[in-house]
């Protein structure tokens, strides 16, 4: 259920109907609109509680709210989640590029690529360190050394740093070295994980099963939404089809789609959408005019000696910075910008390790 205030009600008018959803025995959220506020009530309340509430003063409108997910729900809160992480917003109006390998290999292969994604624009270095592989004889990534590398990384050149997580015990310790948390698509439904994340502050990007439905998508990130984490971002990835021609699926409908549903930002991933080099600069032109709020895009100074098989789907740097140049122009037709600070901000400088 939701209450819709009027625009003319004061902060103690909202306190106040706060006051009097909590002593239902349910809970309030509030979310402060440009245009409107409104209280998302979640728990199971009395009929008698919607009725009260329509009749009081201030109070626009009550409505039913029937769908699983609450606080992912735009029905909740109407304005669009922008997550800002040291200076830079994601969300909105404002265009994020995630580029980098798909694992941190050596100190010098993710330094390289971090200048090379700052130098074409992008604003968050990407790079796993637990790589969640099919079989388990492949390269699993370097661990903890990995998060040091990155984040020493991202430090030197003015960039964010996101990693995947792949179990609960790990969440603090990737949270000490990166600034976005990404949980990859075998664990959109590991609920353990999902809970303890819920349990920090750390941004998280949550991929999309590949297998999951929208509904199934959203109350993965309801999980961690409810836990009280609210920094969280949606990644479509690509879903399984019966197409063999393409890794994946990238499914260009999930964007508007999900931002319709959610106020939460929908960052695209051509690369594991298409899985093959060629499909990712026209996948990603796609989902940017689709209106994705970023991208996360495998790059690789030397792709056909990746330690995971995801060369084959990573771009060369020159591709990246052209892709970057092109999209750039592309986001200003569908109200997207960049805001990339073009010197690593005083944060950076001073940021400790
Ligand atoms: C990755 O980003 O390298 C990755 C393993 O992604 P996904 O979980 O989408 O397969
Ligand atoms: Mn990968």
């Amino acid at each position: 259920m939701i209450v819709i205030t009027k625009n003319s009600a004061s902060e103690e008018r909202i306190a106040e109907i706060v006051q009097h959803i909590e002593k239902a025995g349910v809970q309030a959220h509030v979310s402060r609109g440009t245009d409107r506020t409104v209280i998302g009530i979640i728990g199971k309340a009395e009929p008698a509680l919607a009725e009260h509430l329509r009749s009081m003063k201030d109070v626009e409108n009550v409505i039913k709210i029937s769908k699983s997910y609450k606080l992912a729900s735009r029905d909740f809160h109407p304005d669009d989640t922008v997550i800002e992480i040291k200076g830079v917003k994601i969300g909105g109006e404002h265009l994020a590029i995630m580029g980098g390998p798909c694992a941190v290999e050596s100190p010098e292969q993710i330094d390289e690529i971090a200048r090379l994604v700052k130098a074409a624009g992008g604003q968050v270095l990407r790079g796993g360190a637990f790589k969640p592989r099919t079989g388990p004889y492949s390269f699993q990534g370097i661990g903890v050394e990995g998060l040091k590398m990155m984040a020493e990384a991202g430090r030197k050149h003015g960039l964010l740093t996101i990693t995947e997580v792949m179990t609960p015990e790990y969440v603090d310790i990737c949270a000490e070295y990166a600034d976005i948390l990404q949980v990859g698509t075998r664990n959109m439904q590991n609920f353990d994980l999902l809970r303890k994340l819920g349990s920090v502050q750390t941004p998280v990007l949550l991929k999309r099963g590949f297998s999951a439905t929208y509904d199934e998508f959203l109350n993965a990130a309801e999980y961690i939404l409810a836990g009280g984490n609210p920094n969280v971002m949606l990644c479509e990835r690509g879903i399984r089809t019966f197409e063999t021609y393409t890794r994946n699926t990238l499914d260009l409908a999930a964007i508007p789609v999900l931002q319709s549903l959610s106020h939460l930002p929908v960052i695209s991933d051509p690369s594991h959408g298409t899985g093959r080099r060629e499909l990712v600069e026209p996948m990603a032109k796609a989902s940017v005019a689709a209106g994705a709020n970023g991208l996360i895009i495998e790059m690789h100074t030397d792709p056909d000696n990746s330690m995971t098989g995801d060369g084959v789907q990573s771009l060369f740097p020159d591709q990246f910075a052209n892709l970057l140049k092109e999209l750039e122009q592309l986001g200003k037709l569908v109200g997207k910008r960049y805001d990339t600070p073009k010197e690593p901000a005083e944060y950076f400088k001073t940021w400790k390790i």
